[in-house]
């Protein structure tokens, strides 16, 4: 037996496999048919033990044969349990042996050599190894469950000296969106798919596992780290850049991989796994589809992220946030409203960007809280402005999904006194990617209240038109991504007029964002565009510096 197989099999795992009878015949292989494990009394039997350098072929010469090889070859590639009848070389005695899968290579259980019933013993033989194939095997695609990951990582963990072992976490991209869109069925096809590509990479001491839902973990035994992993994980994130067909479509899911390699980047299960999880989110914000490495500094990252997101649940409590107020400008000069931009001022830390911490209160469930409570901000300093002013205010899906949105914009307004028409909400949209019926009835009462709504944003996301044909939008803000280099890009020049033209066409007003110089101003003025913002305009700034930046902006014409 090789070295690293010895320390692998250093915890004994028959223990999990072994029924009510302590004398039976059960023997454990690994992926290249050596003995890993086995019984006391499959020991005795055989006069093997794992210490001895044994393979199956030597236990079992009788599988040789060319069809119980083929069948020892099948269970080992589909999972599937296996009953196989053998007679013994010496004395034509007949036996008959259930062959299984394990998380590292194949089980072998072999029935009463004198069984006077053997009808009746193979078929409980053979129940009882379905029901060990069900209870370690995920039923829809036939990796190991998470069940055997987690009895594979506490057997090997922690590894002794000189051994490695890698653990890579493997989450499918945009798979969401398939599971909506075209059905669970289709959801389990690519699943299906995507662990038949897994398993399409794997090698010698490489196995996969299915975690949950589209989450994925492969284990792989060798000593070359992080250089095998990494190679290992790059190898996955390329079998998934080939599409998907279901159904006739082609749908793109790419993977993710966050590996972690033990004993370096911890040696005990939790450790190890959260290193590969911090791993993991590092691909993850690093732009999916590629696979990272555990580093220190990704935990000191996530640290500081952490520490963020727990001063975000008293934030609010504390007085932490505030709205700066950016001017929306009808060119050249007039300002028509402001949008309310949302800020966090960390007592420590200083002000945090709203594109750092909404995601994070989002994804804790602040945000609607929060939302509501920029809304009466907003609100609040609108009814101070000229009453022709009007007030825009950003919504995040948690908002938008939250069930009565309408009721609580309409009882704001009310309580504030503010007209309907003097407010604007700005979704973009991904707030609109989930829910659609739903949607549309919610953007449908907010017009019926005579609220503005504008498409925030736009050419960032999908940029799909049949938003446009079937939501109520009254305004369409091109992303700042477009305006920036207007005055010398000509495709941007063209997609600029291209948007303005298309909202003209569906009867929407356009706001540019981003505005930062002269030329642009021209420019957008020139093409029709109906509505400017950007720092040339003026910056986002608090509630109580506007009527001073009226009074400065009325008297001379922005500098
Ligand atoms: P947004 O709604 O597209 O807001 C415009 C962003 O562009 C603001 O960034 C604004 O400061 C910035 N900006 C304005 N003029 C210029 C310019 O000339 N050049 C450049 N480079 N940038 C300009 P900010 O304040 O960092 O907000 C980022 C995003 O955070 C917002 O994008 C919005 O999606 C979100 N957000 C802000 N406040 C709220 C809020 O109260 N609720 C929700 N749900 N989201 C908010
Ligand atoms: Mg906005
Ligand atoms: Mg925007």
């Amino acid at each position: 037996m090789r070295d690293d197989d010895k320390t692998l099999s250093a915890s004994s795992s028959v223990e999990r496999y072994s029924f009510s009878q302590k004398d039976e015949l059960i023997s454990l292989y690994d992926e290249s048919f050596h003995l890993i494990d086995c019984s006391p009394r499959h020991s005795k039997t055989y006069f093997v033990d794992s210490l001895v350098d044994a393979t199956l072929w030597h236990v079992y010469p009788e599988l040789l044969a060319p069809k119980a090889k083929a069948a020892v070859e099948f269970v080992f590639a589909n999972g599937v349990p296996r009953n196989i009848e053998i007679a013994d070389a010496t004395t034509a005695e007949r036996r008959s042996l259930l062959i299984f899968r394990t998380a590292r290579g194949i089980g072998v259980i072999e029935a009463e050599r004198h069984s006077v019933r053997r009808q009746a013993s193979n078929q409980s033989d053979n129940d009882r190894a379905l029901l060990l194939h069900q209870a370690t095997h995920d039923v829809l695609t036939g990796l190991a469950n998470r069940r055997q990951f987690s009895d594979q990582l506490r057997d090997t963990l922690p590894v002794p000296l000189g051994a490695k072992l890698a653990l890579m976490q493997i989450d499918l991209d945009d798979f969401k969106p398939i599971n909506d869109t075209l059905g669970h069925g289709a959801g389990d096809t690519v699943l299906k798919m995507a662990a038949e590509r897994i398993r399409s990479v794997l090698g010698e001491r490489e196995l996969a596992y299915r975690l949950a839902g589209d989450e994925f973990a492969v284990i792989q035994w060798k000593v070359d780290q992080p250089r095998e992993a990494e190679r290992l994980a790059d190898a996955l994130v390329d079998v998934f850049k080939e599409p998907f067909t279901v159904e006739g479509i082609n749908v793109f899911v790419g993977a993710s991989v966050g590996v972690a390699v033990a004993p370096g980047d911890g040696n005990e299960i939790e450790q190890l796994m959260k290193a590969a999880d911090i791993a993991l989110y590092a691909a993850k914000k690093d732009g999916r589809g590629r696979a990272r490495t555990f580093s220190r500094s990704m935990l000191i990252v996530l640290e500081q992220r952490e520490m963020l997101r727990r001063s975000l649940r008293t934030a609010l409590q504390d007085g932490q946030f505030f709205v700066e107020y950016q001017p929306l400008v009808r060119p050249p000069f007039s300002i028509v409203g402001f949008e309310a931009l949302l800020r966090w001022r960390h007592p420590l830390v200083g002000l945090i960007p709203p594109s750092v911490f909404i995601p994070m209160a989002e994804s804790d469930g602040l945000m609607s809280e929060i939302g509501q409570w920029v809304l009466e901000q907003a609100c609040r300093a609108a009814a101070t402005w000229p009453a022709h002013f009007t007030v825009a205010v950003n919504l995040s899906s948690a908002e938008f999904l939250r069930e009565g949105l309408t009721d609580r914009v309409a009882q704001t307004l009310d309580a504030v006194g503010l007209r309907a028409d003097r407010l604007e909400l700005e979704i973009t949209e991904s707030v609109l990617l989930e829910r659609t019926t739903n949607n549309l009835d919610t953007l449908n009462t907010l017009n019926v209240l005579g609220v503005q709504i504008s498409l925030d944003d736009f050419g960032t996301y999908y940029s799909s038109l049949s938003y446009l044909k079937n939501f109520p939008f009254d305004t369409i803000k091109i992303d700042k991504y477009f305006i920036k280099d207007l005055e010398s890009d000509e495709k941007s020049q063209t997609i600029v007029r291209f948007i303005i033209a298309l909202a003209h066409g569906l009867g929407m007003r356009v706001t540019a964002e981003g505005v930062e110089t002269r030329g642009q101003i021209t420019w957008l003025q020139k093409e029709g565009c109906d509505q400017l913002q950007g720092y040339f305009l003026g910056v986002p700034m608090p509630a109580g510096a506007i009527e001073e930046f009226l009074r400065q902006s009325s008297s001379f014409e922005f500098r």
